[in-house]
């Protein structure tokens, strides 16, 4: 069974947590900021709240592990994998549109584009991955799995709006999970867009732009009229050479499922983004509760590959059942050793202790000591 503290539900619920801590005493229950509540307890207060608490099953986590100085040597750059959020309206599908249209329309091989989750651009030859999902919704999805999967956030920022609600938790998803947010100021078209303002009150989140001598990158941009695209891009590449985004191509592929489906031709498919290593075809892998061999690949323009780098997004088929978005996918050896972790998974589970708690659109994990 779940459960999870005072101060991280009040969090999950946009309250204080005295707040939290007063609707409990009215519950008649004392508690401090550290308690740790019962799931009973959570899913009434969530409901006050207007919350719906949903069970999600245990998933293996991607931990990140300090790496040998053989193993460092080893990685090469990788491609940004970016995701972009923002407040209602402001123009995160437009952003995205724009940024396929003028990035991959040109290309000479037609420009169909597949919906696979996800999608690689290039600019001036250098590649980034934008995760289809526009908010925050997959984001935090797939990271209460465990997954890590988006390397920056674009923040889409409306210029005649300014800071929302949406705005200020998308900051907060970022901030949590240690994602570096760009700033696009969008809408700069409109007569009533007032940049400035937008800077002032996101200086107020901690997000100081480079002239007021912070360190968050913000660019002025249009996604209708398709101006600051390039500007943009720019600045994206220009973080990730400053993260150093790096993978080693050399291991046997790991990578996280973003989107699955059931496909009348090729049966289940799923679409991952590549995390380290080189997915080929017919390399054996697991992926949460299932296994599977790789049979067919495509990018997301429905090009057949042969083998995906790491950032690629590719869609996947060979999958014995349909897995589960927020599912890592590991190459493995051969199929006896998919076997034997499934069966250890298998028996794992059922004495697990691990729980992940979904709040509304909200997947927030829960940890039982
Ligand atoms: P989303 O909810 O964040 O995905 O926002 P949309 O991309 O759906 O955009 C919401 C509305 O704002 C649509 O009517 C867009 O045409 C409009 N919009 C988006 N970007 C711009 C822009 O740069 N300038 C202007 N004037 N309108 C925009
Ligand atoms: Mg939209």
């Amino acid at each position: 069974q779940g459960s999870m503290r005072v101060k991280d539900l009040a969090e999950a619920l946009s309250i204080s947590p005295t707040e939290l801590i007063m609707e409990l005493l009215n519950m008649k229950i004392l508690a401090n900021v550290n308690q740790m509540l019962d799931p009973d307890i959570i899913k009434e207060i969530a409901k006050k709240y207007g919350y719906k608490v949903e069970e999600i099953k245990p998933r293996v986590s991607l931990k990140k592990k300090t790496l040998s100085p053989e193993e460092e040597a080893k990685l090469k750059p990788r491609p940004p994998v970016v995701v972009v959020m923002g407040h209602v309206d402001h123009g995160k599908t437009t952003l995205l549109d724009a940024i396929r249209q003028t990035k991959i329309a040109e290309k000479e091989y037609g420009g169909i584009t597949q919906h696979i989750g996800a999608s690689m651009v290039e600019h001036n030859g250098r590649k980034i991955v934008f995760l289809d999902t526009p908010g925050h919704e997959a984001f935090t999805a797939l990271r209460a799995r465990g997954a890590q999967v988006t390397d920056i956030a674009v923040l889409v920022v409306a210029a005649d709006d300014g800071v929302m609600p949406q705005t200020v938790e998308a900051i907060n998803h970022a901030k949590a999970a240690d994602v570096p947010i760009i700033v696009a100021i969008n809408k700069i078209d409109k007569p009533e867009a007032n940049p400035e303002r937008v800077k002032q009150q996101l200086s107020e989140y901690g997000l100081i732009p480079e002239e007021w001598g912070g360190d968050t990158i913000m660019v002025p941009i249009s996604a209708k009229k398709k101006q600051g695209i390039d500007q943009l891009l720019e600045m994206i590449l220009l973080l990730s050479d400053i993260l150093e985004l790096k993978a080693d191509p050399d291991k046997p592929a790991k990578g996280t499922i973003i989107e699955t489906k059931m496909d009348k031709g090729r049966g289940p498919v799923a679409t991952v983004i590549i995390q380290e290593g080189t997915l080929r075809l017919r390399d054996v892998f697991v992926a949460g509760d299932v296994m599977g061999r790789v049979r067919t690949m495509f990018d997301d323009k429905g090009r057949p590959l042969k083998e995906a780098f790491p950032s690629w997004p590719v869609e996947v088929s060979g999958f014995d059942e349909l897995p589960q978005a927020g599912d890592i996918l590991e190459v493995v050896e051969d199929e006896e050793t998919a076997k034997r972790i499934l069966e250890e998974r298998k028996q794992k589970k059922e004495t697990s202790n691990i729980e992940v708690w979904g709040l509304g659109e909200k997947v927030l994990p829960i940890i039982v000591k």
